[in-house]
């Protein structure tokens, strides 16, 4: 089995599995004051510490991270609690780009629905439309909500600037990433990016699926900008409600103590591993989709010439191999992918596109075996079609 779709999800590490094995003997709940609950609050907290570290904050700063059930209602509290609070400055207008991930895009929606109106900024090649956001950026604005790399194609979006510009003209904008797909992958700091509110996700990592967290600003909580969107017993600095999922909280932490450490090597074998994924590509009769500009190091878009992504993926995946079709969060939903048509792609080059995601354990035997079987099912399915 070669498996090449490492932005759908990733593998345990060994010593996250471990450390959820260990969390498991722990029953206690991390709200109780005897002492099985205070062993629980203790993994929480220290898996707390080991997220805040590795998106750059110090240990002291560990309460700015707010743990989740994943990604997307990270992605949820942040656009939904954030528009919400009574402290927003009545803006009405929240700005977005054309190529978010469905747990921002519904979102948007629905605050469509309620009268918010919705501004989706171009990122054609996979950069982000500067001169469009300038032009509709102004202090009726609540909201800026952008992702930092996109899931489909890995560019990543120079968020950092858009939102000094937002902040600039509007000091009072809560501004978002989604940083799902960079987190510990993209060389980018998150804490430089302006940004209040960071979404992030431990399956992305080699954590632990059903877990993600938030990182809120001081500004924020200090303003009472962002409102739960889930009630109960307050736990989370009452921001989520809910007993803590203690055994994945510890093996996310465990997962980010890891990935942090050895986040430079794993970027350069990343990098190394694309390449030849690409040129694999090349070499099959396939077109690449290279964004413009920053890009991450796992994710390669991969354009078929006149074979739909579904019918390679099947191909593929008989031979062992294992990509995906668009974003595997979204492709149970059967509509082209809206990343691909912002990117530039046509509607039948989007339908024809396969995304090839990596770790740093994947091998070059691997991508070569990847490039031969491309370069078969390639000849093998244009043919069949004529
Ligand atoms: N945001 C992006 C960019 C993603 O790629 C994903 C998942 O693929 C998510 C959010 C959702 O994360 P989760 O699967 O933890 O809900």
């Amino acid at each position: 089995m070669i498996y090449f779709d490492n932005s759908a999800t990733t593998e345990l590490l060994p010593s996250v599995k471990q450390k959820m094995i260990e969390a498991l003997e722990c029953f206690g709940n991390p709200s109780s004051r005897h002492t099985l609950g205070m062993d629980a609050r203790r993994l929480v907290e220290g898996a707390r510490t080991q997220v805040a570290l590795s998106l750059g904050l110090r240990e002291s700063e560990s309460q700015r991270i707010i743990f989740t059930s994943c990604g997307t209602e990270a992605n949820n509290l942040a656009v939904l609690g954030g528009v919400r609070s009574k402290q927003r400055n009545k803006g009405s207008r929240i700005i977005t780009t054309d190529s978010e991930h469905p747990s921002v895009e519904n979102a948007m929606r629905r605050l469509e629905s309620e009268g918010f109106e919705v501004t989706r900024i171009r990122t054609v090649g996979g950069v982000l439309d500067i001169e469009q956001f300038e032009a509709c950026m102004n202090q009726n604005v609540a909201l800026v909500s952008m992702m930092c790399v996109n899931n489909e194609t890995g560019a990543v979006y120079d968020v950092g600037r858009i939102f000094e510009i937002a902040k600039k003209i509007n000091p009072n904008v809560i501004t978002h990433t989604d940083f799902v797909q960079g987190y510990l992958k993209a060389d980018v700091e998150p804490m430089k990016l302006n940004a209040d509110l960071i979404s992030i996700s431990a399956h992305k990592i080699h954590g632990p699926k059903g877990v993600g967290a938030l990182y809120v600003s001081p500004e924020t909580v200090k303003t009472k900008r962002l409102v739960s969107v889930i009630e109960g017993g307050g736990q989370e600095s009452g921001m989520r409600s809910g007993t803590e999922n203690v055994v994945c909280i510890a093996g996310f932490g465990e997962a980010a103590r890891a990935g942090y450490i050895r986040r430079a090597e794993n970027r350069e074998r990343l990098i190394s591993l694309r390449s030849a994924v690409e040129q694999a590509a090349a070499f099959a009769g396939a077109a690449v989709n290279i964004p413009q500009g920053e890009r991450a190091p796992h994710i390669v878009s991969i354009t078929l010439p006149r074979i739909k992504s579904e019918t390679m993926l099947n191909y593929l995946s008989s031979k062992g191999i294992c990509v995906s079709s668009g974003s595997a969060c979204s492709s149970h939903s059967a509509h082209i992918s809206s990343s691909l048509i912002g990117f530039g792609l046509t509607q039948q080059q989007a339908d024809s596109t396969i995304r090839v995601s990596l770790c740093e354990s994947n091998t070059e035997d691997e991508v070569r075996q990847f490039g031969d079987v491309l370069r078969d099912g390639i000849g093998m399915l244009v043919r069949f079609k004529r």
